[in-house]
């Protein structure tokens, strides 16, 4: 059966995303579940896939889509069966196996998880690997403070990437939790925005992004990091005693220029975050977390809808931080 996709090819002309129509035999045979794609995304790695600005697509043709949700329509898997609802984040689908932006997929069973009978497709990727990432951070936070015996509302929290898919659903999640959540930004013009989203001030990503002292005043209980850089060793360098970094992004850079004082002198625990390979028994809690807690109206604020085709177009914008929140993708528009 024919069916609509994104594809990247690489020929001798150069690296191209092109709206392409194949066939059902095509699909990867590594796959033991067929899904039939109602919603994906655009996160910022599908804006480095779509785009070829970085090499996170490992061979060609490659359907470009990190996540998606969606129906099963058939299934050699002992878990799944036809009609059962799933979602799916990472594995390296979209970069070294055909991913969600298209009509259907093909992927490993144990890649699925069921989605949860209060979430839509459409809310699921609303949230996408963006907003599941945000509450993996959120979660490692909660842990730490748990352990360390602080309450929401001792302190403020810190947000970085605001404006983005993870800082909105970081903000949303953290205040819905009752902490007073600053949310850093490049895009002052957005601060009401985050504001309906529950942060309680909102201050400019310049005073976070450029090199700074190692020791710093102590400000933070807690930080959601998805820009890292100096924005990160700024942040970590501002963290109150016995407080904790989760670092889940690259926005700002690669790189970290920090130092160790933050840490041994004032004992910040540094958080990495993955969404790609975190454990099963962890993403079916983050998404059980997200159906439960996440503030529908929010969410729906924060998301914009767009069709598969436009997926290219966003690819460049969402590396250029023009886009406001979540993007979600009806592969059937
Ligand atoms: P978005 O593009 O939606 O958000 C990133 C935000 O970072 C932008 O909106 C902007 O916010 C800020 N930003 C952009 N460029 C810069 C810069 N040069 N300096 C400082 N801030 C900047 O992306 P996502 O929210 O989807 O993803 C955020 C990051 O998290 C990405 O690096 C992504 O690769 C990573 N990620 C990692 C995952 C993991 O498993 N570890 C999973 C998902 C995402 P503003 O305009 O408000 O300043």
């Amino acid at each position: 059966m024919p069916f609509n996709a994104l594809v990247i090819t690489k020929p001798e002309s150069g690296y191209r995303c092109d709206l392409t129509e194949l066939d059902e035999a095509q699909l990867p045979a590594t796959g033991e579940v067929t899904v039939r794609v109602d919603y994906s995304t655009v996160n910022y790695k599908d804006g480095l896939a779509i785009t070829g600005k970085s090499p996170v697509v490992r061979s060609f043709p490659m359907v470009p889509g990190i996540d998606f949700a969606g129906s099963v329509t058939q299934s050699d898997h002992p878990r799944w069966k036809a009609g059962d609802r799933v979602l799916l984040n990472g594995f390296g689908v979209g970069e070294s196996h055909w991913g969600g932006l298209a009509q259907m997929a093909r992927v490993k069973g144990d890649w699925l998880v069921a989605l949860p009978d209060t979430l839509s497709e459409r809310d699921a990727m609303a949230v996408g690997t963006a907003g599941y990432t945000a509450m993996l951070c959120v979660m490692a936070l909660q842990r730490h403070w748990a352990d360390a015996g602080v309450q929401p509302g001792s302190g403020e929290v810190l947000v970085t990437g605001a404006g983005g898919g993870v800082g909105g659903v970081a903000i949303s999640l953290l205040a819905g939790l009752g902490h007073t959540v600053v949310a850093s930004t490049g895009r002052p013009q957005e601060a009401q925005y985050l504001k309906s989203l529950g942060a309680a001030s909102v201050i400019d990503r310049q005073e976070l992004s450029a090199p700074g002292k190692p020791l710093q005043k102590e400000r933070w209980i807690g930080v959601v990091d998805s820009v890292g850089s100096h924005t990160l060793a700024n942040a970590c360098a501002s963290t109150r005693y016995g407080g904790a970094v989760a670092a889940c992004g690259l926005a700002q850079g690669m790189d970290l220029p920090a130092s160790v004082a933050p840490f041994i002198l004032r004992g910040v625990t540094l958080h990495g975050i993955d969404s790609v390979m975190a454990p099963m028994a962890r993403r079916v809690a983050a998404w059980d977390a997200l159906a439960k807690t996440l503030n529908r109206e929010q969410l729906a604020s924060i998301t914009k809808e767009i069709g598969l085709g436009d997926a290219i177009a966003a690819g460049g914008d969402i590396l250029a931080g023009r886009v406001r929140g979540r993007l979600v993708v009806n592969v059937n528009r």
